[in-house]
């Protein structure tokens, strides 16, 4: 059985404890926001944050969370200060966070940015809670073994990302053997229309101006890049158990349609919806049931006009290196998501163009080929350590990838 439920054959509880990992982020924020519209029916196990004490101290308080956890290991005092006279418990560290999704809560929003989310996800998997993945970087640094152990703790995958909760509401209308292909959509970020050219000079300004969605640093220049759904192909293979051939990408500036499956009788089932993440985080949230959601009604008269086209390999390189990596399997998917991480923390730095984010990426998993390298992942720590390892390459390779000019 999948750890992806594809029937709605679970029941809610009335109440449920949530846990949010990664609270003081676009995607917390969205899911502190359902969970205030409706305080009575949840309660808040725990919250996590990696620095903004403050941010998370007060969601705390308002909350009346039992234990908050910050990442960074020196703001303990700074958290316990911020939280004086409360009863919640205060942690500080990886292990805090860690400790926060062990904790008993139904509903596990995990919504940490980056591979840095995996142990907190994969302690809430172990306990076998519902949790709903937004982090979609801790799936594909871990690849199908992530949803292994999800399945053999018997905890339940809700996709949160918008793409992907398409897809699981529409995988619903068929089974497997009646899926043909799923078409995830994008809205080809603000570097849609430009050529290869002026990508490669992209300012970090003109990068985080996306034309549809408002979400934290790290994805909104993944979304400029493309790299962003490179990993979502990845992340549709491993939640879905998909074969590259079975995901196409579509280009949609509107972002009205999240996702389709194709089934065998040539049936196209679409999830539709305004580009709000509230939307499927609602879904999660609600899952089996459904809540009222706050995004504006979806008024598609006045949008008047869906239109489509297909990515572009060439422009947009880290998209194919995605399905590249998806093919060779065996941790270059770790590889992929590791070395576009160094990437944009070099870009955001400064250190390289934007264009030199996919040269990155390409010459970290051609040396991790060359080096013999590949082996499955057995295990997170394999996962880890390969995540560990195709950092320090990629940090070796930025200075002549900086130096190099497209
Ligand atoms: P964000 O940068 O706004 O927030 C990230 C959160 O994680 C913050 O609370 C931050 O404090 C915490 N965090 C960061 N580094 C950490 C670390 N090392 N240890 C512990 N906590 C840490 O990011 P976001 O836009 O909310 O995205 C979160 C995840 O959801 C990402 O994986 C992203 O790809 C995915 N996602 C986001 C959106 C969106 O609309 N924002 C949509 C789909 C998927
Ligand atoms: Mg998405």
């Amino acid at each position: 059985m999948s750890a992806v439920p594809l029937r709605n054959n679970k029941a809610a509880p009335a109440v449920r404890s949530v846990t949010v990992l990664g609270a003081t982020g676009s995607i917390g924020d969205s899911t502190m926001d359902l969970l205030r519209a409706s305080k009575d029916r949840y309660r808040v196990e725990a919250l996590t944050a990696n620095t903004n004490v403050q941010a998370l101290a007060s969601l705390a308080r308002e909350f009346g969370a039992r234990f908050v956890a910050v990442a960074d290991p020196d703001r303990l005092q700074e958290l316990k200060d911020a939280l004086a006279g409360t009863r919640t418990e205060c942690g500080a560290g990886e292990s805090a966070v860690i400790e926060a999704a062990a904790r008993p809560a139904d509903w596990v929003m995990a919504a940490v940015s980056g591979a840095a989310g995996l142990k907190p996800a994969l302690a809430a998997v172990d306990r076998g809670a519902t949790v709903a993945l937004a982090n979609k970087e801790c799936l594909v640094c871990a690849g199908d073994f992530f949803m292994q152990r999800a399945t053999k703790a018997g905890a339940c995958i809700l996709p949160a990302d918008s793409e992907h909760n398409a897809l699981f509401q529409a995988l619903s209308s068929g089974n497997r053997e009646e899926l043909v292909r799923v078409i995830i959509t994008a809205s080809g970020g603000p570097f849609r229309t430009w050529s290869s050219a002026d990508i490669e000079q992209a300012t970090l300004a003109q990068a985080l101006k996306h034309p549809n969605w408002s979400m934290g640093q790290k994805i909104t220049i993944d979304s400029a890049s493309m790299m962003n759904k490179g990993l979502e192909v990845i992340e549709a293979a491993c939640l879905f158990g998909l074969t590259a051939e079975e995901i196409d990408v579509l280009v949609h500036p509107q972002s009205i349609i999240h996702g389709m499956v194709e089934f065998s009788d040539r049936s196209v089932v679409a999830q539709l919806g305004a580009p709000d993440m509230r939307t499927p985080i609602a879904h999660c949230l609600g899952w089996p049931d459904r809540i009222v959601g706050p995004a504006a009604k979806l008024d598609l008269a006045k949008i008047g006009q869906l239109t489509f086209e297909a990515p572009d390999f060439e422009r947009f390189p880290g998209l194919k290196l995605a399905y590249e990596a998806l093919r060779t399997g065996r941790g270059a998917t770790t590889v992929y998501n590791a070395a576009n991480e160094v990437a944009v923390a070099a870009f955001i730095a400064g250190k390289i163009r934007f264009g030199a984010i996919a040269r990155l990426v390409e010459a970290t998993l051609e040396a991790w080929i060359r080096s013999g390298n590949l082996a499955p992942l057995t295990s997170a720590d394999d996962a880890i350590a390969v995540d560990h390892n195709a950092r320090n390459k990629a940090v070796t390779l930025l200075p002549q990838i900086a130096l190099k000019a497209s």
